[in-house]
């Protein structure tokens, strides 16, 4: 197992009606900036029940950031918080408001040109220099609630970027799993499909030394793979609902990261799509992950047959059969999940997509990836290409 460090200090709470303890978990001298995004949550009544408990704190209201955060669109908020010397961001909605809330915690103290965060990749490590937050969780997806990292998009230059930092995770995030039965079952698609990877992307790692992690990692993976395609149809079934929320946030909360090697490759190329042709983060993953088995299959092949065998039950003579029925299983559960596993079916102006990104990625510097860095440039056009 690898050498770690196992930090997380959110306060993560979890449960129904437990937004009514949002006042005592919000600091008592907070001006608060309440940072939300196209307006589901007055739709489905969680900026109501919000306001109800921040009652008696002055709060201004920031709304509008769009699904894949814009740099733009927050460092408006940035600028806000600048002049109205607010000291607290509660961020209220899916990954993509709590991400935007997380550049903006670390932007306005950031001194050098802001989009450096992004290019240059600064790591916010000073708790004193960032604005404090706190997180009301309305889509189970991306961890984002109690993890320190987000995903930014320049809308200039059409970059995903990601940036960080211990200084990074939320204070608290309020996580009531009946907030999900007002989401389209696109976006409940989206989050099991999200988790699912981001699981994947940290146990379908070499070398395989960590056995309680990956016992762990299997049990998200099964329960995800129990409850998905039945939460997708019934988001009012309580035991789903809970049991959904919980899986995605452990499914990217650092722990199951721990003493091993992570991949994230799937994300980055994923990063890009997003990026080209606007896709929803989770089915960019669906395109790409199981080619990216397929491509580094010699690396990953025995974890692969281990993920067969324990989560899908697959069986095989050698570990080769049992890993490419492993990637089998795969590709039918992100269909059952409502997922496109070829570019084609979610664009039709796909042609150039390798060359592009490779050029980009060759741009940034990013010559190697994976847990073995051996997803070279040329590995990276073969899974894109493969991706079609
Ligand atoms: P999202 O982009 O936050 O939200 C998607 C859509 O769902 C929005 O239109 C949103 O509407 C709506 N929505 C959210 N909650 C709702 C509810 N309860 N009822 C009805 N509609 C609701 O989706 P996400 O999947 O959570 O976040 C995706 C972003 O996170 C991507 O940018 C991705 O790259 C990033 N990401 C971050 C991490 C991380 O660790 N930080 C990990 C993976 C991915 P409103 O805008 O109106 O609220
Ligand atoms: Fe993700």
């Amino acid at each position: 197992m690898l050498n770690f460090e196992l930090y997380n200090p959110t306060n993560y709470v979890f449960g129904q009606n437990q937004i009514e303890k949002l006042a005592s978990l919000v600091p008592a001298n907070a001006k608060i900036m309440l940072a939300y995004g196209g307006g589901s949550i007055f739709k489905n009544g969680v900026h109501a029940q919000v306001t109800e408990n921040l009652k008696g704190f002055e709060v201004i209201e920031f709304g509008g950031i769009e699904p894949n955060p814009r740099f733009e669109t927050l460092m408006k908020a940035v600028e806000i918080i600048r002049t109205e010397k607010i000291n607290f961001i509660l961020a209220v909605g899916g990954g993509s408001v709590i991400d935007g809330v997380k550049f903006i915690s670390g932007a306005v103290n950031y001194e050098g040109d802001a989009v450096d965060i992004l290019k240059k990749r600064i790591l916010f490590k000073d708790v004193s220099k960032v604005i404090p937050f706190g997180t009301v969780l309305t889509l189970p997806a991306t961890g984002s609630e109690m993890n320190s990292g987000a995903v930014i998009t320049i809308d200039a230059t059409h970059e995903k970027l990601t940036l960080g930092g211990s200084a990074l995770f939320p204070q608290f995030s309020i996580c009531d799993p009946t907030v999900i039965q007002s989401l389209p079952k696109r976006q409940i698609q989206n989050g099991v499909v999200d988790a699912f990877t981001h699981v994947l992307e940290q146990y379908l790692t070499f070398p395989q030394d960590a056995l309680l992690q990956d016992r762990i990692s299997e049990g998200i993976l099964q329960t995800l793979v129990e409850i998905g395609p039945k939460v997708v149809e019934n988001p009012t079934d309580y035991k789903l609902a809970s049991n959904f929320m919980w899986c995605a946030t452990m499914a990217l909360n650092g722990l199951i990261q721990k003493g091993v090697a992570s991949d994230w490759a799937t994300h980055m190329i994923g990063h890009e799509l997003t990026a080209l042709y606007e896709i929803d983060h989770a089915r960019t993953l669906a395109i790409i992950g199981p080619n990216l088995y397929r491509v580094m299959f010699e690396t990953k092949k025995e974890k692969l047959a281990q993920f067969g065998e324990r989560v899908f039950q697959v069986s095989g003579n050698t570990i080769e059969e049992k890993a490419q029925n492993a990637i089998s299983k795969l590709v039918a559960f992100l269909e059952e999940m409502g997922m496109e596993t070829k570019l084609s079916q979610a664009t039709t102006n796909y042609e150039d997509t390798a060359n592009f990104i490779v050029n980009r990625f060759e741009e940034r510097g990013w010559k190697a990836m994976g847990e073995k860095q051996n997803i070279t440039l040329e590995k990276v056009r073969e899974i894109v290409e493969l991706s079609y």
